[in-house]
């Protein structure tokens, strides 16, 4: 089943709230297996409202018409949707008594717009709305439905899940699952190279790749007609891409990058501190995110001068001089220094130049990010673009992807 989408508000048009209301629908029908081609918005006005119904069937089977249903003039989805289908409106005395209730309660007088809410075509399906006074409904004809959803977030959502959900279970007859894998190290465009060939001749389940800052993700969706059947579609799928690119992939679903660090540092019972001098403090902040890590981090410093880096850190004055504060000399001696000082197992390190101004004739976006662990000391070099603050997420990231890939030897 093809189905479309159409958010109704002037305000939505223009910018002034933000569609969640067609995302959250959107999601909700690709679970359900029910394919959305399109999605539209339409503003407060009857005669344009009217000519994106009659657009969106001409696609798609169902509509579902978001917003506009509450009581003033400019609420008019209703109105236009059962001139559409030719549907004359008569009060329901159910949906009436529902809200003089609701009045009653909140102590508020009913308008003539409050009773418009009751007013449906007699063979629609009136969806209840438990959390305000608009119901919806749901109008079917000649193998044509439209779904009618109050706007308010609020309002939708719960109405979606108990009413709509039921109602479009006979629409569907399988479903889709995704599973995501969350990938560092490489980019989109390497991955979808290494990946090609399987992108290309899949049709179930599909993979698409998407690049977010500093990772890349990749969706695999099978469409089965069972959960079950679905996951080991998936794992078949997911074993194939591992084998070509499973040293990249960090973690799944919606679990950030430190949850996978921290996990791992708790379960091998490790203990880690932080030495940062460009990340000033970033590093040890995005550890930190994970709740429970005091477990495993002990201490970070944040050395920004020469001079804190020695007093600190015991960063020999002969290191910076011979070598410059970023150099990979500095960066091992300050991972060393921060572990034997907090008596960690491990001790990470950053120094850089996150720009905008070079120095010490060290280019903008070069960082060394120092590892010592258990007594082997390591320093790897990089060379960053952007500007400032995207050279420092790039090295906290960098940072936590290499102690990941060291400690799960451990
Ligand atoms: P009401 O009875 O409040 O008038 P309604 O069904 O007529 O409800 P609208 O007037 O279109 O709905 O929108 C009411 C409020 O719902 C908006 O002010 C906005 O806060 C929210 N809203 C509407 N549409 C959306 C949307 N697509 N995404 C997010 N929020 C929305
Ligand atoms: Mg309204």
């Amino acid at each position: 089943m093809k189905a479309e989408i159409i958010a109704v508000g002037t305000e939505i048009l223009l910018g002034d709230i933000v569609n969640t209301n067609s995302q959250y629908v959107a999601k909700r029908l690709k679970d359900l297996g029910i394919f959305v081609y399109y999605q539209t918005v339409a503003g407060d006005n009857e005669e344009r409202l009217y000519e994106a119904y009659k657009l969106a069937f001409k696609r798609a089977d169902l509509v579902i018409a978001i917003g506009g249903l509450g009581p003033t003039k400019d609420d008019l989805t209703k109105e236009t949707a059962f001139k559409l289908f030719n549907k004359k409106a008569v009060l329901d005395e159910g949906s009436f008594e529902k809200i003089k209730n609701y009045f009653s309660c909140t102590k508020r007088k009913i308008t003539e717009g409050t009773k418009k809410q009751a007013y449906f075509p007699k063979d629609a399906v009136i969806l209840k709305n438990n959390h305000g006074t608009a119901p919806g409904c749901a109008i079917e004809d000649k193998g044509k439905t439209m779904i009618l959803l109050p706007g308010p977030p609020k309002e939708m959502v719960p109405m979606f899940e108990e009413s709509v959900v039921p109602y479009l279970k006979k629409y569907s007859d399988c479903i889709l699952v995704s599973k995501v894998l969350r990938i560092f190290g490489i980019g989109e465009g390497q991955i979808v190279e290494k990946i090609d060939d399987i992108i290309e001749s899949q049709t179930n389940p599909t993979v698409a790749s998407y690049a977010k800052e500093n990772e890349a993700t990749l969706r695999i969706t099978a469409k089965a007609g069972s959960k079950e059947e679905a996951d080991s579609l998936i794992s078949l799928m997911e074993k194939k891409i591992r084998g070509r690119i499973g040293k990249y992939i960090y973690g799944e679903g919606d679990e950030p990058i430190e949850n996978v660090l921290g996990r791992l540092l708790i379960e091998k019972k490790l203990k880690i501190s932080a030495a940062e001098s460009c990340t000033g403090g970033l590093l040890s902040a995005k550890i930190i995110n994970y709740p429970g890590i005091s477990e495993s981090f002990m201490e970070g410093c944040v050395t920004y001068t020469n001079e804190a880096k020695m007093r600190r850190l015991g960063v020999r004055k002969e290191t910076i001089e011979k070598y410059g504060a970023v150099s990979s000399q500095t960066a091992k001696e300050m991972a060393e220094g921060i572990a034997k000082g907090a008596e960690t197992d491990i001790g990470v390190s950053t120094t850089g130049n996150a720009g905008p101004f070079g120095s010490e004739d060290k280019d903008v976006g070069l960082v060394y990010i120092g590892l010592y662990i258990r007594g082997k000391v390591e320093a790897k070099e990089f060379h960053f673009s952007g500007d400032r603050q995207k050279v420092r997420n790039r090295a906290v990231m960098e940072a936590i992807f290499w102690i990941l890939n060291e400690i799960k030897q451990l």
